[in-house]
């Protein structure tokens, strides 16, 4: 019997246990969705289709009109997730990303705009929120009368969110919270701000979430910041300066907001997962045509084996993300709380593949994808933040790896209370892991795999299937290794939990597409499945060879080398070999 409070596919996957019930049947939008997403996706056509002098206009200009943001609101884009009791559309998570997908078709600051709102401004509060707090601001976050935003990074707390200096002081029945928040996408327009701060002034953590609205007082909203990518969304500072705060304000538990920020960050991720594909469907678009019409040498360029190689790999790329992100969506929607994991790599993998895709793109369009004339190099603007923003893809390739690690199920109840507060307090967590190693070298000798092979694939689907358990068996001793070499050590080893994560990286992604071409055979036959067969074929031997290459890196690697290079050049300030 699974327990959806705490099973994990790639947990158990570390555990050389392949649970399969958890990815299958691939899943679908909700009964009524479908119908739902294509009224939208029509209202998007008309409001969208013809704008794209508009969107090339506003990212020149670095902000977009006020009267825009009205037509966002009257088409019902701030209410995708906001339940129907409350004027939402109520979206589950897979109709949700489907729908940040097809904006993002369109444009990348509008899809922000929209997703920054709904994946994690007002997220906090349809998690944590009492009714109180649900019934006072979700109608209102439904029509856009009030738009959120999500409000953790400082100036001295990225990555490190655990930092932050913002403070909240009790007062009677109040807190005044005090402190500068930056980067906050939608902060010019908006209304409803998740901000966390401290709640005690001693050490790390401590943390608490508020919603702070705009109308009170001491809140102020900088400048546009002048961006790379993405110019036409907002993002400005947002101050706070003895803003006296209500304490029915505080969403979740006093002291508990460093778990309410990475619970919305998680639920969140399959909404820019969406964006990603989306934006990876629209170039391809763009690639294709741009490949067929480009003569050279006296044919189209897509004539050429070596574009073909660029055109092909995009499609395998959209198409195993979409898998890996319809994947996570589903075991949100299905009610499954532990996939922190699994969403992680589903916003690597997506936000990466957008990143090659835009990148060969623009290759495909030679001298032209230079120009600002073509949409090439305002699409390579554009994409370029999704791996740095809602968790850098370095950082969460180390939480990948590390809480995964983690959950050796149930019996390991001690390490996972150290390890889930990583982030808070890195040593305790890993001092746990030598109790780990033990452990796992113990169930590496006794050989505990229950449930090491696939039962529910298609039976055509054998050959895949084997690659992936090959790869699973490999994880596994992948982690034994890793966790045997470094020990207590392993928090300071980067590159070889790195190696951990990019495995898991491949497998989920297999695992997807497996769960999702099975799928497609059973539904439509094997002959209307054919071609999704053959990009499961090519994925698999793709997929297989960088995980034989990962792992024997494990032993066999430049690390030491690489590391004192870097050393060398931080130290001298310099790069020391010029010949003149
Ligand atoms: C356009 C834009 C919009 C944004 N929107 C929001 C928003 O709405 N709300 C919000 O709260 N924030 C927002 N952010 C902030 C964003 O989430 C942060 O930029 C991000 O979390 C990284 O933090 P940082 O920029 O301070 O980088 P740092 O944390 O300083 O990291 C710098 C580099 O060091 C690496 N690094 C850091 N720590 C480690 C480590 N332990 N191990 C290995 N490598 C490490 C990182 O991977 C990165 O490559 C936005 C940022 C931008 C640019």
């Amino acid at each position: 019997m699974i327990d959806k409070r705490t099973a994990s596919f790639m947990r158990s996957l570390c555990m050389g246990d392949i649970e399969e019930e958890l990815i299958h049947p691939y899943p679908e939008p909700r009964a009524g969705e479908a119908e739902t997403l294509r009224a939208v996706f029509a209202t998007l056509r008309s409001m969208l289709g013809a704008r794209e002098k508009d969107f090339v206009a506003w990212d020149r200009a670095g902000e977009m009109p006020r009267a825009f943001v009205d037509e966002l609101r009257q088409a019902g884009l701030f209410g995708l997730v906001v339940p129907e009791a409350y004027g939402g559309l109520g979206f589950g998570s897979t109709a949700y990303s489907r729908c940040l997908q097809e904006i993002a078709r369109y444009d990348g600051s509008v899809a922000l705009t929209v997703g920054a709102h709904s994946s994690i401004g007002m997220r906090g509060l349809l998690l944590y929120g009492t009714e109180e707090q649900r019934a006072r601001w979700l109608p209102r976050l439904a029509t856009g009368e009030l738009i959120a935003a999500f409000c953790l990074t400082e100036p001295a707390a990225g990555s490190d969110a655990a930092s932050i200096k913002t403070t909240a002081v009790r007062d009677g029945d109040d807190w005044i919270l005090n402190g500068e928040k930056i980067w906050i996408t939608n902060g010019g327009i908006a209304d409803f701000f998740t901000v966390f701060a401290k709640t005690s002034l001693e050490g790390r953590g401590h943390i608490t979430a508020f919603v702070v609205t705009r109308d009170m007082k001491g809140v102020a909203t900088g400048p546009h910041e002048d961006k790379m990518g993405i110019r036409a969304s907002s993002t400005t500072t947002v101050s706070l300066e003895d803003v006296r705060v209500p304490a029915a304000n505080v969403l979740g538990e006093v002291g508990k907001g460093f778990k309410v920020a990475m619970h919305i960050l998680n639920a969140g991720r399959t909404g820019l997962g969406g964006g990603s594909v989306g934006g990876m469907k629209r170039i391809i678009e763009l690639a294709g045509a741009q490949a067929r019409d480009r003569q050279q040498f006296g044919r189209p360029i897509a004539r050429f084996e070596a574009v073909q190689q660029k055109l092909g790999q995009m499609v395998i790329d959209c198409y195993v993300s979409e898998s890996v992100v319809n994947l996570v969506a589903g075991l949100a929607d299905r009610g499954y709380e532990d996939y922190a994991v699994e969403a992680a790599i589903s916003k690597v993998m997506a936000t990466e593949a957008l990143w090659r895709t835009a990148d060969e793109a623009l290759q495909i369009a030679g001298g032209g994808g230079f120009m600002r004339e073509l949409p090439y190099e305002r699409i390579l603007r554009d994409v370029r933040i999704n791996r740095i923003f809602e968790g850098t893809n370095d950082v969460l390739r180390l939480f990948i790896a590390l809480a995964a690690v983690n959950d050796v199920a149930q019996e390991l109840k001690d390490l996972g209370a150290g390890m889930k507060g990583i982030f808070d307090d890195p040593i305790k967590g890993f001092g746990l892991l030598s109790d780990y190693a033990k452990r796992r070298a113990r169930l590496a000798t006794g050989l505990r795999r229950t449930k090491g092979k696939w039962t529910l694939l298609h039976p055509s689907l054998e050959a895949e299937a084997g690659v992936f358990e090959a790869g699973a068996t490999e994880l596994a001793r992948a982690a034994d290794r890793i966790l045997r070499k470094h020990g207590k050590g392993i928090i300071e080893a980067q590159l070889a939990t790195r190696r951990l994560a990019d495995i898991m990286i491949d497998l989920f992604g297999l695992a997807a597409v497996l769960s999702r071409v099975s799928w497609r055979i059973d539904e439509a036959g094997p002959e209307a499945a054919a071609t999704e067969r053959e990009i499961l074929r090519a994925y698999a031997a793709q997929a297989r060879r960088r995980v034989d290459e990962t792992f024997a890196c494990i032993d066999d690697n430049p690390d030491s080398t690489v590391k004192a290079l870097a050393d060398h050049v931080t130290e001298l300030g310099r790069y020391p070999w010029d010949n003149v």
